[in-house]
């Protein structure tokens, strides 16, 4: 295809498109990292969407290679509908990457900045909306100021309007909401629902279940380089529905009474019995009748949600159960 050429669909189907994307990194020693293994995932245009994993799992690999900053080993996919290897420009222009660190110019005003980065993608002067994007991120009073002399949040808006600058339909969000305050991470989740209405496509990554739950209409979760779950948000979080009951026993037990085996259950000390069980199968009142039949004495009774962390032990190991 001739880039200058290149016809931009104002309405692709998809925002972000891969097919088996791969990537092998080689590492000090020589070893070979596999950080993407065969990647097929599809971003729908107009939502928010989640990329959830933990650390280690690929997903900066995925949105490097999207933003052109990382080479693929293998594979295909497109920002736009826009073919990252026909048409690398028109897909580069196409995002836009809020980086996780909150590293800025101290000597740049937040102008000065945005100016700088417009410079940078060929935004002509006359193109340039600087005045109306610190606006539409809430910094148009501190568009002189020095840039040290802004909070964290207002660091992480200028991020955003950073990443703004060459109006990308496509904005990826590298786990904004890490480390800051309750309060803060509020003011952020609106300010992301806002670039979403108008308009802006939203691609974020996130360790905090809750953050995804709050903003993304969509959920993909990778694990060692594999999408391990892709599912509507509310789907998703009903299939994770499993629990924890923890009973604390008032006699010590020297085993499992037989009579407990039909649940998932572990005694990790002779008083303590983990029941892990999906609310959509098992209502808590059967365990407990169950334990009182048992007869057994219950001394304490504590419910625990799972987290993220229990949620991919879960999924890896359905993975690994169906491979
Ligand atoms: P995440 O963003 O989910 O934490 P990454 O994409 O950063 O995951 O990393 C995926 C895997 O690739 C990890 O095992 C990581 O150590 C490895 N990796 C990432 N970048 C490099 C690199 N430049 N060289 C070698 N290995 C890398």
């Amino acid at each position: 295809m001739n880039t200058s050429t290149t016809v931009i669909d104002p309405q692709p189907e998809h925002a972000i498109s891969a097919r088996g994307l791969h990537k092998v990194y080689r590492a000090d020693g020589g070893d070979q990292v596999h950080a993407l293994r065969a990647v097929d995932l599809d971003v729908p245009r107009g939502g928010i969407f989640g990329l959830l994993g933990p650390n280690g799992a690929g997903k900066s690999t995925f949105i490097n290679i999207l933003a052109g900053l990382v080479v693929k080993t293998g594979g295909s996919a497109s920002v736009w509908g826009l073919d990252i290897d026909r048409d690398p420009r028109h897909a580069r222009a196409a995002i836009g990457v809020v980086p996780q660190e909150l590293n800025l110019d101290a000597f740049f005003t937040p102008y000065e900045m945005l100016e700088v980065q417009a410079g940078f993608y060929g935004v002509p002067p006359k193109e340039r909306r600087t005045m109306e994007i610190l606006e539409r991120v809430g910094l148009e009073d501190k568009a002189k100021a020095y840039s040290r002399s802004l909070s964290g949040g207002m660091r992480r808006r200028l991020l955003v309007a950073k990443a703004l600058v060459h109006n990308p339909p496509v904005l990826v969000l590298d786990e904004p909401t890490a480390g800051v305050d309750i309060e803060l991470r509020r003011s952020l989740w609106d300010f992301v629902k806002e670039l979403n209405n108008n308009g802006t496509t939203i691609v974020l990554t996130t360790h905090y279940l809750e953050e995804a739950e709050e903003l993304c209409d969509h959920i993909a979760i990778i694990n060692r380089g594999s999408v391990i779950a892709y599912d509507d948000t509310r789907s998703l979080v009903q299939r994770l529905d499993n629990k924890e009951l923890r009973v604390t026993v008032a006699q010590p037990l020297d085993a499992l009474p037989g009579a407990l085996s039909r649940f998932t259950v572990d005694l990790p000390d002779d008083c303590t019995l983990v029941f892990r069980y999906r609310t959509s199968e098992t209502e808590v009142r059967e365990i407990l009748a169950a334990v009182a039949d048992a007869g057994l004495v219950i001394a304490d009774l504590a419910t625990e949600e799972p987290d993220l962390e229990d949620i991919f032990l879960e999924l890896t190991r359905e993975a690994t159960d169906h491979a």
